[in-house]
């Protein structure tokens, strides 16, 4: 089967490897589609980072059942489903109080075992969800990445009525946009460099919009909302925008970090104790696929606005990591190794 391999930072390769065969417990998915992932990309430009060398990368990607292992009893062939793609090793103390997105080792279809941009998959029984006719395959490649901000807004202390400031309208920028609307947020501010992105955030429930780049965000926010925000969230990951939404807090605000960080921060505390703000953050993500699965097939989240490229595996360095990398109107692109999909 075709399966598209990381060897280091630019090198990825599509090539023919054996399929896996089926273990106990083991279940084989035909893959339809597989989305790029910001990490990902982390991986191509500058890795490695998680990814093991000759792993097949992917890891938000849904598909159909195919074969399955003895003993699995959650899914039978021909069920069309997603996988959750972390598992954790059941035992720590993080995994013991259910907390499993915090497992200190904790691994990953996609960087640690083979992903999803290929033919086939073979995952654990645990981690895989059905989902439902109304969840088409493209947008069901979304649940992983909507998981993240489902997650990180539920950690948050956004309530109903309350506003909010967006760093980032990355894909996981805009995700939290729309989960920040089901929340119920009255002002969703986002604060993004490009144009592109900013309609998009507009388009899918941002309340405002301001450009960085000749707007000071902490001032503008302020004249939309007297005194700040109740949260920020940082999905940008830069020394600018981690002090832009500290400062844009409103007394008792909270910063919540969703980013990973390649480079350390300096700022004074004192921003956190003048008006007793905090800072917490989100990693990933535990217990939410289902509640994910129904906000994307019921449409309260409307997950095809976010794909912006579809295309099939063979052109996935082209077409796919190299598009990401030079062309920022680009938000998500998916791959299919399915040629009747294209
Ligand atoms: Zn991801
Ligand atoms: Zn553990």
């Amino acid at each position: 089967m075709k399966a598209a391999k990381f060897y280091s930072a630019l090198n990825i390769q599509i090539e023919e490897v054996q399929q896996s065969k089926i273990d106990d417990g083991i279940v084989k998915i035909a893959v339809e589609w597989a989305g790029i992932c910001g990490s990902d990309m982390h991986e191509f430009l500058a890795g490695p980072f998680f990814a093991k060398s000759k792993v097949t990368l992917g890891h938000e990607f849904s598909g159909t059942v195919v074969e399955i292992g003895a003993g699995v009893t959650k899914v039978s062939v021909g069920d069309r489903v997603v996988v959750e793609p972390f598992y954790s090793c059941g035992d720590c103390d993080a995994c013991t109080e259910g907390l499993y997105n915090l497992c200190k080792k904790v691994e990953c279809y996609g960087f640690s075992d083979d992903g999803g941009f290929a033919e086939f998959v073979t995952v654990r029984e645990s981690r895989i969800y059905k989902i439902p006719d109304e969840l088409g395959f493209e947008v069901a490649a979304l649940v992983e990445p909507t998981a993240v901000a489902l997650h990180a807004v539920r950690k948050s202390q956004l309530k109903s009525g309350d506003s909010c400031a967006i760093y980032g309208a990355g894909p996981i920028g805009l995700l939290l946009v729309q989960v920040a609307k089901v929340i119920g947020a009255k002002e969703i501010i986002v604060v993004e460099l490009s144009e592109e992105r900013r309609k998009k955030a507009l388009e899918i429930g941002a309340t405002h919009v301001i450009n960085p780049e000749n707007e000071k965000p902490v001032k503008e926010i302020n004249k939309i909302v007297r005194g700040g925000v109740h949260v920020a969230f940082d999905a940008a990951g830069a020394e600018s925008s981690f002090i832009a939404a500290l400062a844009s807090l409103r007394h008792t605000g909270e910063l919540m970090i969703v980013s990973l960080w390649e480079k350390n921060v300096s700022f004074s505390p004192n921003m956190l104790v003048i008006g007793e703000r905090k800072i917490n953050s989100s990693l990933g993500y535990r217990h939410n696929f289902q509640e994910v699965i129904h906000l994307l097939a019921s449409g309260k989240i409307d997950g095809s606005k976010l794909i912006t490229n579809k295309i099939y595996i063979d052109d996935i360095v082209k077409k796919g990591f190299e598009k990401l990398k030079n062309d920022k109107t680009q938000c998500k692109i998916l791959v299919t190794p399915k040629e009747s999909n294209i």
